[in-house]
């Protein structure tokens, strides 16, 4: 069983966080969520809403019950024993039916009624920015970012990634939008560091999310995967967005999933007449990227923007000499990949509007051809040869 300790506030430098002691079949440990000493007064410290949500993928795949000190809103109590729980362990094998057991009490009604959504910089992230500000695609009108370190980021250590992060939307995003932005910062990563983010991503951002239900009315994240193709997956909680997020809403905050109505490819064709992402676009995960990025996010963007015809308005987010040199490479990584979902969207339409060159079909046979050789020779290469260990 995991038994969650009463609520408590503590005080760190500028932050202020509401915590909770885990007792975890005995192993004890300290779960923190904070914010900013100014945003200290809407963090919910009279139950264990965020604390719960933060542990019940550890909890649904070890099959332990949680016991809560305090109690948890009577709507997402009743929402995750009832339908979430029996959910997700009927539809996927390594998650079980657990209770949470707590007293249920009122669901919160002081808010500010702030409409927030993550910041990342990333595609998804600044459709969503997009949408909801200079498109006004929904009744709510946005007032905050967020930044929310639970997990999200590679490369440096949290305060150094914090900084880098808070600095650059400070002095770009939040400029041009006027929007408020927002720090939430966790421990969550460090101490669940045994799970997988992505496999943990609808849960841990939820988390943050219900310790400031006393700002947030609505709050929107926005979604890599289209709608369409819901489904549930061990590795990756966010397929399951559209069941989970209602589930993990309480009558003071509700949770959308936003984006999923278009592919990667057409929020792109949107971000090309949006002049925020021509400036501030962040497509990857490593915290510090040069315009010269080669992660595998950075590729795929840069190859959809060329096909789309468009990569021209972001050369102050991508060196455009690089790409121009080495373009046969970019495409050749689209072909070898074309069957990852982002990559298969740019292939399609390099495909479609013949862009494919001959240089880079080349280029991409000898790039499998040398993965294929790799793989077969993996353990050789490594200096871990099984069959001459077994001999
Ligand atoms: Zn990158």
């Amino acid at each position: 069983m995991i038994i969650l300790g009463a609520p408590y506030i503590e005080q760190a430098g500028s932050r202020v966080y509401v915590c909770s002691k885990v007792d975890d079949n005995g192993n004890e440990y300290v779960l923190r969520i904070g914010t900013y000493s100014e945003y200290a007064k809407y963090l919910v410290d009279d139950r264990l809403d965020s604390f719960v949500t933060a542990l019940l993928p550890r909890a649904m795949r070890r099959k332990e019950d949680i016991k809560c000190m305090a109690p948890v809103s009577g709507s997402l109590l009743y929402q995750i024993n009832e339908y979430l729980v029996p959910v997700c362990s009927s539809k996927m094998r390594d998650y079980h039916l657990i209770k949470v057991e707590a007293d249920a009490v009122p669901d919160v009604t002081e808010c500010a009624g702030a409409v927030a959504t993550g910041y990342s910089g990333g595609v998804d992230s600044m459709h969503t920015v997009m949408n909801m500000t200079v498109l006004n695609k929904s009744p709510f009108k946005l007032t905050h970012l967020v930044i929310a370190n639970c997990g999200a980021y590679e490369g440096g250590n949290d305060e150094r990634k914090i900084s880098y992060f808070t600095e650059k939307a400070t002095n770009g995003i939040v400029k041009d939008t006027g929007l408020k932005l927002l720090l939430i910062d966790t421990n969550l990563h460090q101490i669940l560091n045994d799970e997988n983010y992505l496999s943990v991503i609808s849960y841990r951002l939820t988390s943050c999310i219900l310790a400031l239900q006393k700002l947030f009315a609505v709050y929107f994240i926005s979604t890599t995967y289209e709608f369409a193709k819901f489904s549930f997956d061990i590795n990756d909680s966010a397929y399951a967005d559209l069941f989970l997020f209602p589930y993990l809403s309480t009558k003071t905050t509700s949770l959308y999933s936003t984006g999923g109505h278009k592919p990667r490819i057409e929020k792109l064709i949107d971000l090309s007449d949006y002049e925020p992402a021509r400036k501030y676009l962040h497509p990857c995960i490593m915290t510090r990227r040069n315009r010269d990025c080669r992660c595998s996010k950075c590729v795929f963007t840069k190859t959809a923007l060329y096909a789309l015809g468009k990569l021209d308005r972001f050369g102050e987010v991508f060196d455009l000499d690089e790409f121009e040199k080495n373009k046969d490479w970019y495409i050749a990584q689209t072909i070898v990949n074309k069957d990852i979902i982002h990559y298969g969207e740019a292939y399609a339409l390099l495909k479609e509007k013949g862009m494919i060159t001959e240089k880079s079909k080349q280029m991409a046979r000898i790039i499998t051809a040398a993965t294929i050789v790799a793989h077969r020779n993996k353990d050789i290469i490594e200096g871990n040869n099984k069959e001459g260990q077994k001999a």
